[in-house]
């Protein structure tokens, strides 16, 4: 058992809408917490992402930004950092994207003035920013998680079920292949494009979701779950860990499911 979470933060300087770095914080907190160590490495364009002291990162996250923070990550995302994210989510180690990073995880991105951002396909699927022509998916969300996650043996079983809930603001509307998953369907909001009632992605233990700012703290069960699938805990073991009072938080989320879109 790895006893040391150790996390890689994607261009935080570029990266950070609405508090998305929250959810480093409560990734950090939840496995302390655990009596675990946690490491957060700040990965930024100007990190060498070869040198080994990244060799054993078990989780990486990314958040969400306008369309001038994509670009100004875009070209290192592609150059230097491509093949070590497709090892890592290909090894089966976890990863969150958020929006914009999630975007880019796609075949290509079409920005509202039109440029197109080929992704890093990760995940089957790919985005367009419509302009003026449509409006914003903007509003608080309510979805129900897709099936292979909860009925994973390390999925909590907690009082908040299956659902998670959340905020989205995106001008992108994504569209899923053949090949990709949705994270989760949604019951309130857009989710990926308004149409088609999905939210997210998901491929081995890679999700790619539109739900933004610290998104883990209004979801403690999916904190959890990527905490440890990340360390790649048994069922037994997570059984052993100390319990958090989460009574404040589970409030907070089933009053958030009556907020209105
Ligand atoms: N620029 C992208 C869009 O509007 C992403 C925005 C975001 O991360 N909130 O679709």
């Amino acid at each position: 058992v790895t006893h040391t979470l150790r996390i890689g933060y994607f261009y935080p300087e570029h990266l950070n809408l609405y508090g998305d770095n929250g959810n480093v914080e409560i990734l950090s907190y939840r496995a302390r917490h655990r009596g675990f160590s946690v490491e957060v490495h700040n990965i930024t364009t100007a990190t060498d992402i070869t040198l080994e002291q990244y060799d054993d990162l078990n989780i990486i996250f990314m958040g969400g930004g306008p369309d001038s923070g994509q670009k100004a990550m875009y070209d290192d995302l592609v150059n230097s950092k491509k093949a070590f994210i497709h090892q890592f989510i290909a090894d089966g180690k976890v990863g969150l994207f958020v929006c914009g990073a999630y975007q880019l995880f796609g075949h290509y991105y079409k920005a509202a003035d039109g440029s197109i951002l080929q992704g890093i396909g990760v995940f089957d699927l790919y985005t367009e920013h419509f302009g003026s022509n449509k409006p914003r998916c903007i509003g608080n969300t309510y979805a129900k998680l897709t099936s292979s996650i909860t009925d994973d043996p390390l999925f909590p079983k907690t009082e908040l079920g299956t659902h998670i809930v959340g905020f989205e603001n995106h001008g992108g509307r994504t569209y899923l292949g053949a090949g990709v998953a949705p994270f989760a369907q949604t019951i309130k909001g857009h989710g990926n494009n308004t149409e088609d009632k999905t939210e997210g992605a998901l491929h081995n233990n890679a999700i790619g979701t539109y739900f933004h700012g610290p998104f883990l703290s209004r979801n403690p069960h999916v904190a959890d779950y990527l905490i440890y699938k990340a360390l790649r805990l048994t069922p037994y073991e997570v059984e052993q860990l100390p319990k958090i009072d989460d009574t404040l938080v589970i409030a907070a989320h089933t009053a958030s499911k009556n907020l209105k879109q």
